[in-house]
């Protein structure tokens, strides 16, 4: 069965045709500025040199998935001679509150349930529903399945879930924490299973997603049972350009001193901070270490800090596992950033952590970084949210 896996951002659409007969990934595409001037289409094909671009209005994601359809056929990049091959549609959805504790197959009511959720999500849930009513308009009758970001993280206790906060905000509001990656997490964590050579259900993982977005989780036996993001993609480690933890109080603090409104605040900490806001250089790590490289002090601090709080993240879940078998490194950061890895993983050898500084040399590659007698093996791999939606797909289609 060939997959086509969507995943609609506000604009943009990320898509793979995927053949599940093998796994292989028939063809890769980005549409970026959907609904603005200067909408594209880039779509690659492995073994074939270049690039397909169509570059064309797209006034939503119904024009966008439209030329989708008609490049995946193409005759030099596509993956398929007729659209028809195309059997399903599995497609990334944010937010699945906690209705969606698995993916599903989408019908009516599940539509219903995810337009529910989009004032736990507004930025990114409408684009994915534009996406999922878009392939709906255009390919009846071909089924289609939702894999959230949040469902992994459902078998939180409660004692991980909930903030020390009033609980009628829970009940009347849903205000918990919901965790987000958790495709990725639960992708790397059933491949460091494989790795160890050990049933999921007898292991004790740390899976660190570190990307521009980065969470840490606690996954014991195959569960979620603890994670670094919240209620929002915003808890948590410092990211690109987001603020992770701080104290709350600093809020109506600066929104006394600096004016600002409940928008004026999110974008503060959404789009302003992170090593970006810290550095005023950027978001990307490459550009950091470059400045830090070059003595630049304020980025040689977000390095640290940002190192500093990844390990208090690991070293506070295998407190709360009771133990670790093994920490996992993913995501850009996590599978590029040699020295990231190495300060993360610096003086961690009384929880049994000895980084392997030469195997470490490696970005992009499924390997185990650790020393032979590292007790706790380090492992980096790199994650594959695609194929976990193809293969959630495959078998709820099945
Ligand atoms: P992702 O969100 O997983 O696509 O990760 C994107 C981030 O990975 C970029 O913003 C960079 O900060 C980081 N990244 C990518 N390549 C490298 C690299 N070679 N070294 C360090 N960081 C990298």
């Amino acid at each position: 069965m060939k997959i086509l896996v969507l995943n609609c951002g506000s604009s943009s659409l990320k898509y793979q045709l995927i053949d599940m007969s093998n796994e292989e990934v028939l063809c890769v595409g980005l549409v970026e500025r959907i609904g603005i001037e200067g909408s594209v289409l880039k779509q690659e094909k492995d073994g074939v040199e270049g690039k397909l671009i169509v570059e064309q209005p797209m006034k939503n994601h119904q024009d966008a998935i439209k030329l989708v359809l008609d490049a995946v056929v193409d005759s030099q990049y596509g993956g398929v001679k007729d659209i028809k091959e195309v059997e399903a549609v599995g497609h990334r959805v944010v937010h699945g509150g906690e209705k969606f504790a698995g993916s599903v197959l989408i019908t009516d009511e599940v539509k219903a349930a995810l337009e529910e959720c989009i004032e736990l999500a507004p930025l990114h849930n409408p684009a994915n529903i534009m996406g999922i009513e878009a392939c709906e308009a255009i390919l009846p009758g071909v089924p289609m399945v939702g894999v959230f970001d949040t469902a992994f993280h459902q078998t939180m206790p409660k004692s991980s879930y909930l903030y020390g906060l009033p609980h009628e905000l829970y009940t009347k509001y849903g205000v918990r924490r919901y965790g987000f990656h958790g495709t990725s997490h639960r992708y790397v964590s059933q491949r460091a299973a494989a790795m160890l050579g050990k049933n999921i259900e007898d292991c004790k993982i740390i899976t660190c997603h570190l990307g521009n977005g980065a969470s840490v989780a606690a996954i014991d036996g195959g569960k979620s049972v603890d994670t670094s993001m919240g209620f929002t993609p915003l808890e948590g480690l410092i990211m690109g350009t987001r603020c992770g933890d701080i104290d709350a109080a600093i809020l109506p603090f600066l929104m006394e001193k600096e004016g600002l409104d409940a928008k004026g605040l999110s974008d503060l900490m959404n789009k302003k901070s992170g090593v970006y806001g810290m550095t005023g250089i950027s978001s990307d790590f490459r550009d950091i270490e470059d400045a830090a490289a070059q003595n630049n002090e304020l980025a040689q601090v977000a390095l640290e800090s940002y190192a500093k709080k990844v390990k208090k993240y690991i070293g506070s879940y295998a407190a709360e596992m009771n133990g670790v078998d093994a920490v996992v490194f993913t995501a850009g950061v996590g599978e590029n950033g040699i020295g990231m890895r190495a300060d993360i993983m610096a003086n961690m050898d009384f929880l049994g952590m000895k980084l392997d500084e030469e195997a470490n040399k490696v970005r992009g590659k499924e390997r185990v970084i650790s020393t032979e007698d590292s007790k706790v093996k380090i492992l980096l791999i790199p994650t594959n949210e695609e194929l976990m939606i193809a293969r959630d797909t495959l078998e709820l289609v099945k």
